[in-house]
């Protein structure tokens, strides 16, 4: 699944910085995903759980945080969040060439350490 390759990864992460900063333990956790990254946040909760267990990552608690979609325009350069799902026009414009610059990622955006 999905899901859990994403989650081993992010363990592996965050043992790498704790490593770095020379931290025993990783409170929290705090995730940016944006609404069209196709991760099923139920789903990456439920595996983060199954896989913390005997990692750095055992006492911390995941915060998830999601992002709406941002375009950016090719036509008029400008930046905007759709109202509607339809992420293939320009809200200012009504151009097609529009890219999606923000909102199909996931980030991990902060580390609580000790
Ligand atoms: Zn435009």
């Amino acid at each position: 699944m999905h899901e859990f390759s994403i989650v081993s990864s992010l363990l592996e992460s965050c043992e790498e910085i704790a490593q770095q900063n020379k931290a025993q333990k990783i409170l929290t956790i705090t995730l940016d995903i944006g609404e069209r990254s196709g991760v099923n946040v139920a789903l990456l909760k439920s595996a983060f759980e199954e896989f913390k267990c005997g990692s750095i990552c055992e006492d911390s608690k995941l915060l998830i945080q999601e992002s709406k979609v941002e375009l950016t325009c090719e036509q008029c350069h400008q930046t905007s969040i759709p109202k509607e799902l339809n992420y293939t026009r320009c809200p200012q414009c009504g151009s097609d060439q529009v890219k999606i610059t923000k909102g199909n990622e996931m980030l991990l955006l902060r580390l609580e350490m000790e």
